[in-house]
Formats: C-alpha cells, structure tokens, sequence
C-alpha cells in the first residue's frame, strides 16, 4: 500500500464517510429485512391458517370415529367440496398408506417423507415434488388412535413471489450503499470543512502569511467558536508581534544616535594630536552618550522587573503630598522657563506605603511629561485625595492632549505619539509610570481631549487602607 492510499486509510474523512455510511446503509438494510419478514409472514400465514385449522379437524374425527372413519370423511369431502388443491396422506400407525391425494395432474407424493414420528402439534416442512421441482410446504401431526395424517400445498407461486422479492431488494441495496457512501463522505467533508479550513490556515502561516484567516462560516457551533477563537489569538499574535518589531526598531533607532555620537568622540580623539584638551572634550562626550544609552537599557529593565514582580522595592512610610512638593520645586524652573505655571493644590498629609524612590519617578515623569507637551501660557496642575481605601493623585494640564487613537498604546513601551520626535523623549516614562503603579498595587488612567489638555490620574492603597478604588 502506498503512503498516500495509507494516509487516506487512516485520514478522520475516511473514518467518518465509513462510520457514517455504516450507520445508514445497517439502517437501511434492517428496514429491508423488517419489510421482508413482515411481508413473508403475511403471505406464508394465510395457507398455514387453514392447513392447521383443516389437521385439527381431522384429529378429532379421528378421534371420534377411528382411522378408518377418517379415511371416508376426507374422500367425502374430496368428492363434495372443492377442496383438492391439497395433497393429502392418511398413515396407518405401522406406516401403510390408508390415503393418498394429489391435486388433479399432479404426482403422487413420495412414498416415504423426510419428517420421522411426527408428535401431536403440528410441525411443517417444505418438499420439492416432481420433475418441475415444486415446492410443497407440508404440515404434519400424529393422530390419538396411532398413525400420522400429512397435508401439503404446491408454494411454489408464493415463494418465487417472496424469491423475487429478495433480488428488487438486493438490486436495491447496491445503490443504497451507494447513496449511503456519497452521503457519508458529504457529511464528513462538511463537518471537517473547519477543522480543514484551520490546517490550511496554520499552514499558510507557516509559510509566513500572518494575515490569513479561518474563514468564519457564520454557524453558531463549536468548530466556528474555535475558528474564531483561533482568529481572535492570530490577531493578538500579529499585534505583539508588530509592537515587539516597532519596539525593535524604536530601540534601535534610539541607541543608533548615541552610538554613533560615541563613535564621532572616539575618532575624534584617535584624530586629535595627543591635545589634553581635545581627548578629554572626547571622553565626556563619550561617557554621556553611554550614559544615554545605559539610562534607557536600565529603564528598559526596570519595566521588565516590575512587570513580572521581580522588581525589590524599598517599601516605606510615605507622604504623597511632601513628595509632590518636592517634584514640583524640582520641575519649577523648567516650567517658568516655558512660562508654564506648575502647581499643587495643597492638601494634608496622605500617607501610602511606598518605595518613595519609585514614587517620585512616577511623579516626576508625570510632571516631566506635562510640563513638556504643554505650550506657552499653559498650566499643570497636581491634586490629591483620599478616596474610599485609596489615594488618588491626578496631573492636569492644558497642553496639546492625546488622539483617541495613540491613548491605547501609549504605555507600550517605546511608543511615542510624538511622531516627529520633535521633544525629547525615549517613550519609556509612561511604561516606567504603570509598571511601578502596578508593582505597588495601583493603577493608572487617562483623559484627553486634544488640543485642550490631559489628565493623568493615579491610584495608591492609602496605608491604613485596605485596597484600593477602582479608578
Ligand atoms: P516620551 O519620552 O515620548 O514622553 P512617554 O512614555 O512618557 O514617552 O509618553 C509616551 C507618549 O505619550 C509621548 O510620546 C507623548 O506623545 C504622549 N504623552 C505623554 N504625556 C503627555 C501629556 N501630558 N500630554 C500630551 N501627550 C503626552
């Protein structure tokens, strides 16, 4: 057998079609032999009726009246009533014949007949008579006094009728299992048709067409649900994969410049005449581009860290309000310098349990970020609150806002909304921003409206509280 004939064997479309051509043509065969036996028992039963009926008879006129009397009442009723379509056989208990009766222009009955002893209920059997070979169906039943009477009836015609029978119903069979063969390969195709459709589509992924699909069939099945399922996990698949690969090429675009700045330093000093001067300008350039580029492969694994949980945080008493003071006298200069007016709207003590270190991160990268995408004339405004079991922190400003479009990604790692790159910026603040929110059991939202400013709200567990708000 070749490999391919073997895999069609053993291929779940083969299996199903034979499972399925089973069931319909076992199904359709057992309806045939019901019709048939049904059939025959309706035919066979109305001679075998009257033949019982006819030797029940003749045992109670034996019974009255002796062999002898019987023998005379079958002749007299030979003679007077048309009843000779019978063969008839009267025998005496050590085996003469006492009567012998064909139907006219037939052969007589053999001498001796296969049925040994007959008992007194009544037993049948069939004898092929004469050089036609007619079928005979015989009854027979032994008499009270001794002897044996036999009856029989030329079957022939009925049984050719049932014999014919049998061949429509065998020359049926054949197109049925046909029928049956066809249907059950449909089926199967049809139900595998998404299991199908889901090779090909991992197939073609596999030759690297991301964007093929499972067709969706519409059907409200299990097999659909899968497809779409399937689906929905290729569409996540592409999106990671497209953000890993812009993340990619963010961080090799951002550690390209410094890069090649420390290479531009270091051939600047290979090129210098040994001037002190010039070879130290070169080292301080080169220990600030590497500096660049450390401070964004750290931030980079800081994210990593708190993400997954693994970041140690120095866990502490900590007042929100004091270090929002802080970060705002260390961004006050900036912002005068942008003539931005920077301010907290005071507040009592709040006290959270925190890495304070970590926190001032997440709030000057706020203030950092505020500040920076908020022109001239502007203003940046800090509130907080205790709300419920949380504090909650908001950064306002007046600056150009957010598209509704760049909102969902803009805690992706290394995604700047800033396409022209015009500011500043690694587009790694806001990662650092939630991933040490959520290192801490907080979280963090924003509202937009661009053009007009953005709001940049946090939540802490408050220390004596127990979990925080929902945002
Ligand atoms: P970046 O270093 O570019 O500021 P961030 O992760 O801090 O990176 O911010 C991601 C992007 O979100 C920024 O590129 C900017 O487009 C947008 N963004 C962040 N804060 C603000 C803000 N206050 N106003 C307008 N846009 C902002």
């Amino acid at each position: 057998m070749s490999l391919r004939s073997r895999a069609l064997f053993r291929s779940t479309t083969f299996r199903l079609t034979v499972r399925y051509s089973l069931i319909f043509i076992s199904s359709a065969l057992i309806l045939f032999l019901l019709a048939y036996s049904l059939l025959s028992d309706a035919v066979r039963e109305g001679d075998r009726v009257s033949m019982a009926q006819k030797l029940r008879e003749y045992a109670s006129i034996n019974q009255k009246k002796g062999l002898a009397g019987l023998v005379e009442f079958i002749r007299v009723e030979r003679e007077n009533y048309d009843y000779d379509e019978y063969y008839l056989r009267v025998e005496g208990p050590d085996g003469t014949h006492l009567l012998d009766l064909s139907p006219p222009d037939q052969q007589a009955l053999p001498d001796k007949l296969p049925m040994d002893l007959p008992g007194p209920s009544i037993q049948w059997f069939f004898l092929t008579e004469g050089k036609d070979g007619d079928l005979l169906e015989m009854a027979c039943r032994s008499l009270p006094g001794g002897g044996v009477v036999y009856m029989g009836k030329d079957a022939s015609d009925r049984e050719q009728l049932l014999k014919q029978f049998r061949v429509i119903f065998a020359g049926i069979m054949a197109p049925v299992a046909l029928i049956g063969l066809t249907a059950g390969f449909i089926m199967a195709r049809r139900m595998l048709k998404p299991i199908q459709d889901l090779i090909d589509t991992v197939q073609a992924i596999d030759t690297g067409r991301m964007d093929v699909r499972v067709p969706d069939e519409g059907a409200d099945d299990e097999l659909n649900e899968l497809a779409r399922l399937f689906n929905a996990m290729l569409d996540k698949i592409k999106s990671l994969i497209s953000g890993m690969r812009e993340a990619l090429d963010n961080v090799g675009h951002d550690l390209r410049t410094p890069a090649t700045r420390t290479l531009a330093a270091v051939e600047m000093a290979v090129a210098t005449k040994n001037d002190p001067e010039e070879l130290r300008e070169a080292l301080l350039d080169c220990a600030e581009e590497t500096r660049r580029m450390v401070n964004m492969l750290g931030i980079l694994m800081d994210i990593s860290e708190a993400e997954t949980g693994a970041m140690r945080l120095h866990l502490g008493p900590t007042d929100i309000t004091e270090l929002i003071a802080e970060t705002i006298d260390l961004y006050q200069y900036a912002a005068e310098e942008k003539n931005v007016t920077l301010r907290a709207v005071p507040e009592g003590q709040l006290p959270v349990v925190a890495d304070a270190d970590r926190l001032r991160q997440v709030l000057a990268n706020l203030l950092d970020n505020a500040v920076k995408y908020t022109p001239s004339g502007g203003q940046v405004e800090i509130t907080a609150a205790r709300v419920g079991t949380a504090v909650r922190v908001c950064v306002a400003d007046t600056g150009e806002g957010i598209s509704p479009e760049d909102i969902p990604r803009i805690f992706d790692r290394l995604y700047r909304a800033d396409k022209s790159r015009s500011k500043r910026g690694l587009g790694l603040g806001l990662s650092l921003v939630r991933a040490v929110l959520y290192a801490h059991g907080g979280g963090i939202e924003v509202e937009s409206t661009p053009g007009a400013g953005s709001r940049f709200i946090f939540t802490l567990p408050a220390a004596d509280g127990l979990a925080p708000t929902p945002l």
